[in-house]
């Protein structure tokens, strides 16, 4: 075994695990290093990061076919020569198309072992199997319509795959608003019974002498309370999700809603000492929008820069007109743990962070406390209802740095009803 086999990377791609195992092993004791991947694309990967010397690749593979990838290959200066070798079974005119697609050549399965290592050597060497000259234009003219047929089946799947997928959705989206409304109506005679309970003359009285049935009352009734909200939002979110948005457009003053929404995160700016600041100078207070959803925007975008700033740290909300597009322009400033370049393209989506359950936390203000991954694109379906738009500029995360992130919506001054446009696709 000589020092030049020790240094030689063979990258193998083969789906079917016993051929993996056998060539893998024969390879290893030939003095080769071995990648193995088990599908066309892990092979890509794989290759790419690693550079190879050689390259055995099966044809059928279940991703892209071993042509396919050799084509993909060959089309990066790194792999122009790179000795691509295939492992068929296939008739000759399957192995023409092969050296069409760029293959050096062809090993015959089954594998004979005496043989592997001396056919690897003579590729690493130079050799190059050939195409006989008026075969070869045929050859490629297989090969592509092989790749638009392909193509076409792949096509057809995703089509179909993308139809089921927003079925489900719509199915999903229902589901969850039946769900919430089912609970809202008995829901809705429970807390009318709570009322009546409060206000009946013996039950009041009993309350006035009795701390434990005061505790008992006031606990059953505010909790009601606290579950008709939860089903609020959840019927308000998923209008909002579904493009079922009525707004119910109203003067906004912001000097005085933005103070309010700030106002209701007091008891959780004391505790962690966060201190917001805003300044209603150049607020605008002539807005036309719709006030309850812009409330909940802001609510959502305060809320995340409390939950997203460490203990002691302080938040900027401001609000004025926009030199430019003559819009409101509204900012939440944080100096919390930022946002990594990659998630800022991604967090308006739904659902960003759900896929983690771990991440869930019923806290809406505790640090680094996670949702739903709801917030954010809840914001972007309230901002595209009002024909807005919002962004987000961070100089990445950092849990030490604190670089922060600065979210920014700017809203027309006044909006039609209803909203013009559907808000996700
Ligand atoms: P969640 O319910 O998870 O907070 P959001 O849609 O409101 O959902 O936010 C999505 C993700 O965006 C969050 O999980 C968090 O990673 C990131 N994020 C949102 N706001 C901030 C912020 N002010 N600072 C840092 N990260 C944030």
């Amino acid at each position: 075994m000589s020092a030049a086999v020790l240094e030689r990377t063979i990258l193998y791609i083969e789906d079917d695990p016993s051929s993996r195992r056998l060539v893998e092993r024969m390879l290893l004791h030939a003095g080769y290093r071995v990648l193995v991947a088990e599908c066309g694309l892990e092979g890509i990967d794989i290759a790419r990061r690693e550079i190879p010397d050689l390259i055995l690749t099966d044809i059928n593979l279940p991703d892209l076919s071993g042509r396919e990838l050799t084509t993909m290959l060959r089309g990066d200066e790194r792999f122009r020569t790179t000795p691509i070798v295939a492992l068929t079974a296939q008739g000759s005119e399957e192995r023409d198309m092969t050296l069409a697609a760029g293959i050096t050549g062809y090993l015959t399965k089954p594998v004979d072992i005496d043989s592997l290592s001396k056919t690897v050597e003579y590729y690493l060497g130079g050799g190059h199997d050939k195409v006989e000259t008026e075969k070869m234009s045929q050859a490629r003219n297989l090969y592509i319509q092989e790749i638009v047929r392909r193509l076409e089946i792949r096509i057809r799947e995703l089509e179909s795959a993308n139809k089921a997928l927003t079925r489900l959705d719509r199915i999903k989206d229902t589901f969850i608003q039946l769900t919430a409304h089912e609970l809202r109506t008995p829901l809705t005679v429970v807390s009318g019974y709570g009322g009546l309970l409060e206000a009946t003359p013996s039950i009041k009285a009993l309350m006035d002498t009795d701390d434990s049935a005061k505790t008992v009352i006031t606990g059953l009734v505010s909790s009601i309370d606290r579950m008709q909200n939860v089903i609020n939002e959840i019927m308000t979110i998923s209008r909002i999700m579904t493009n079922q948005i009525d707004l119910s457009i109203k003067h906004v003053n912001l000097k005085t809603v933005i103070p309010e929404v700030i106002a209701s995160f007091q008891d959780a700016t004391q505790k962690r000492r966060l201190t917001i600041h805003f300044d209603p100078t150049n607020a605008p207070d002539n807005m036309r929008a719709d006030i309850e959803l812009l409330r909940l925007a802001l609510n959502n975008l305060i809320g995340n820069a409390i939950k997203y700033t460490p203990d002691g740290g302080s938040i900027t909300v401001s609000a004025k007109i926009d030199e430019e597009t003559h819009q409101a322009r509204i900012s939440i400033k944080d100096c919390g743990i930022g946002i990594s370049k990659e998630e800022q393209k991604t967090i308006f989506e739904r659902f960003h962070t759900a896929s983690n359950t771990l991440l869930h936390s019923t806290s809406k203000t505790a640090f680094g406390g996670g949702g739903l991954g709801l917030g954010l694109a809840v914001c972007k379906g309230i901002v595209a209802a009002h024909s807005g738009s919002i962004w987000v500029e961070s100089a990445g995360r950092d849990h030490e740095k604190l670089p922060g992130s600065e979210f920014i919506m700017l809203l027309p001054m006044t909006t039609q009803n209803p909203a013009q446009g559907k808000v996700w696709g």
